[in-house]
């Protein structure tokens, strides 16, 4: 028989004792079923490895794996099942090639070899597979393999009758004959030095070669090297004519091949004994093997999912890592920029505060100052000609201008200004503007031209009261800054789009002039470019309130201007035209204004000049008036006396208005209750209502307005009483 070779028939060094115990357990089985085959005994060692095999699949052992494999293929090629033996040694090729142990993979090549040279006849495959064979022999410098490869392939060689390319083969085994051979491979290496010498026709070396091979055979229990032996001396014989022993030697190889054919019968109806458990077997070798591929699978795809469960993690670990970052950052800009916002807002609210106190201050004694001054002017009408009061007079309704003006602008920038729809009549409007600017036009002995374009409603609506102020800065200003010149107030109808009416203003003059480099900056705050003192004393306001109030119309101011020739501003402002519309405000605002009555009012007032104004101005209507200074004196005479109104002030030491308001209405007392107070509107209007106030009045105040309102309230009193 061919020298087949196995892993751990001279080396079991690949499992330690120091493996766990189902490996080792798992070696002994494989080492047991390779006992067996080297016994003959196919059945029980295929019983085994099947157990080996299965032990060493679940310890996922490829070693192991690839050992029993082979065994069970040495099997199968023993019991003459060639394919199924291919089957399984390249199965344990498979897993032999998983693991790092070359001695395993030239036991392989040289049995692969032994098959497909020997049983397979396909020399070229089987020789290629022995030069692998022999590849990693010398790896492992494993010479002992390498010789009996060496055998294998020079007895493969000769079989073809391919001695020249055997030869080098041949020469190695003789060489190394003593070194690596033994009984087992003496009769081969005879046989074949014979073979030789017969091909080099050295027949005496060849006879010579050919007995000792047989003799050797006789002593080895592998007859079927011995019956080779006789064959192929038979064949010498033949060559050399020599028949009659030819014929002995043949007769030879058939007795020991007879022998080994009954043992092979033997052998075959043992096999067909238990080829039906064979099959069974193998069934199971490859449910194994299934399951293996299967479980490589799973494991492949688990360690797949394990991958991506990681990757996801770390994904998902870096997204909150990211989302906690920006969510921390956010809340510190966040934090940063409500900070910043608190403090913009506190700032503003502030500024606010500060300039309505200001001006409540600033116009509380404005309102005794202008008040005064007009009272002396009127009962001594031998003043009216003193500078000293006119001085006074200018100079208190400057700084009240003042005042208004910066009230004004900061109501403006805090957005608290809203356009009123009021109905108006242009004409009207402009005249009264034009009246009430002709102290300023005789000063500078100006004439003022006033041109409406007739194409322009009688009545539109909207907010005249900022168009009249609009107009009341620009046509100051042009008389200010012109002298013995004229003033021109031209309105055009602009253009119509359903209702509404563009309307052209434009205020003219031919004065000074505003140099090109100071155009823009005019309409800045506090900006008043090359003013004498003595010539004029304005703000720096105007022009940014009137940029201002346009913003508010949307609409934007123009300026045409050049040194000495002039000045002209024109803008455009859209106004409603609706007469049914017009006609109901007109309704609205009606006021009766009828009654002769005499009310009796009660000032309650704690700054005395002030008391002294207002009484004066009460009085002058002929209506009865009492004054107290504060709030328990309210509260203390209106327990005894009843009166038609009250005016009340709001900012009162001890009580102010609202908390005496609030006290005079627990009392049950429905008294009409005007507040008159230097105090924005827009700022106490909420309070005010809440406290039970009825009405406010700013100071100062137009006294035709304070009476119109005293009236209105009574009335609505009177009725609702
Ligand atoms: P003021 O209240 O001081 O007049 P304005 O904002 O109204 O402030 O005007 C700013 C400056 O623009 C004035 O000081 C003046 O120099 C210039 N100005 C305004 N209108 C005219 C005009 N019609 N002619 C010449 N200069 C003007």
């Amino acid at each position: 028989m061919f020298l087949l070779v196995f892993l751990n028939c001279f080396n079991n060094s690949a499992i330690g004792q120091s493996e766990p115990i189902s490996e080792a357990k798992t070696d002994k089985l494989v080492k047991q079923a390779l006992a067996n085959f080297r016994e003959s005994n196919f059945e029980k060692s295929l019983i085994i490895s099947r157990v080996a095999l299965n032990a060493a699949s679940n310890i996922k052992d490829p070693s192991l794996i690839s050992r029993s494999y082979t065994i069970i293929a040495a099997n199968y090629n023993e019991l003459g099942e060639v394919d199924k033996a291919i089957f399984f040694y390249n199965k344990s090729l498979y897993y032999a090639n998983k693991t790092n142990n070359d001695t395993i993979k030239y036991n392989l090549y040289n049995n692969l070899g032994n098959v497909y040279c020997f049983e397979k006849k396909q020399f070229d495959k089987g020789i290629g597979y022995y030069k692998k064979s022999i590849a990693y022999g010398l790896k492992i410098n494993d010479l002992n393999q390498v010789y009996f490869t060496n055998v294998n392939i020079a007895w493969a060689y000769f079989d073809i009758n391919k001695y020249d390319q055997g030869d080098l083969f041949l020469k190695y085994i003789n060489t190394n004959n003593k070194k690596y051979g033994d009984k087992s491979t003496d009769v081969i290496v005879n046989m074949l030095n014979g073979m030789y010498s017969s091909y080099r026709k050295d027949y005496e070396a060849a006879n010579e070669f050919f007995l000792k091979a047989i003799e050797a055979g006789k002593k080895t229990e592998e007859k079927s090297d011995l019956a080779y032996a006789h064959l192929e001396y038979s064949k010498f014989l033949n060559k050399i004519d020599k028949p009659r022993e030819a014929y002995k030697n043949l007769t030879s190889y058939n007795k020991v091949t007879e022998d080994l054919y009954n043992e092979e019968k033997l052998k075959k109806a043992s096999i067909a004994g238990f080829s039906l458990e064979l099959d069974e077997y193998k069934r199971q070798i490859d449910k194994i093997e299934n399951e293996k591929v299967e479980q490589y699978h799973s494991l492949k795809k688990s360690r797949i999912i394990v991958i991506l469960f990681i990757l996801i993690s770390l994904i998902l670990l870096f997204l909150i890592i990211t989302l906690v970052k920006n969510i921390r950052f956010k809340k510190k800009h966040n934090l940063e920029l409500l900070k910043a916002k608190e403090i913009a807002e506190e700032a503003s609210l502030l500024k606010t505060q500060f300039i309505s106190t200001i001006s409540h201050e600033l116009r509380t004694p404005l309102y005794g100052v202008v008040g005064i001054t007009n009272m002396l002017l009127e009962e001594h009408k031998e003043l009216s000609q003193s500078q000293h009061l006119s001085a006074l007079k200018f100079s208190a309704r400057y700084l009240l201008s003042l005042v208004n003006d910066i009230l004004q602008i900061n109501k403006i920038e805090e957005n608290k200004v809203v356009l009123e729809t009021l109905t108006f009549n242009i004409s009207d409007e402009i005249t009264m503007i034009k009246n009430s600017l002709s102290f300023l036009s005789q000063k500078n002995n100006n004439k003022i031209n006033v041109s409406i374009d007739p194409n322009i409603p009688e009545y539109l609506i909207g907010d005249k009261l900022r168009l009249a102020q609009i107009l009341m800065n620009l046509v100051s200003n042009a008389l200010k800054f012109t002298k013995d010149g004229e003033v021109e107030i031209i309105v055009n109808l602009d253009r119509i789009e359903g209702k509404i009416y563009f309307l052209d203003f434009l205020i003219k003059d031919n004065g000074v002039g505003i140099a090109v480099v100071d155009q823009g900056k005019i309409f800045e705050k506090f900006v008043q470019v090359g003013r004498k003192d003595e010539d004029y004393q304005g703000t720096g306001l105007g022009l940014s309130i009137v940029k201002k109030l346009l913003g508010l119309f949307g609409s934007t101011i123009t300026l045409v201007s050049d040194i000495g020739e002039g000045t002209s501003f024109a803008f455009i402002i859209p106004f409603e035209y609706d007469p049914e519309k017009t006609k109901n405000i007109i309704e609205e605002i009606e006021v009766d204004l009828t009654s002769n009555e005499v009310f009796k009012i009660l000032i309650v007032e704690d700054n005395l000049i002030n008391q002294l104004v207002t009484k004066k101005i009460i009085e002058k209507n002929n209506y009865i008036c009492k004054v107290v200074d504060d709030g328990f004196g309210a509260l203390r005479i209106l327990e005894s006396e009843e009166f038609d109104l009250i005016l009340m002030d709001i900012n009162m030491p001890l009580m102010n208005g609202f908390e005496t308001t609030k006290r005079i209405r627990l009392q049950g007392i429905k008294t009409p209750v005007v507040a008159l107070t230097a105090f924005d509107k827009d700022e106490i209007t909420d309070e005010a209502i809440s406290s039970g106030i009825n009405d406010i009045i700013i100071k100062p105040f137009e006294p035709v307005k304070l009476f119109k309102i005293i009236n209105y309230l009574i009335s609505e009193a009177k009725n609702a009483g």
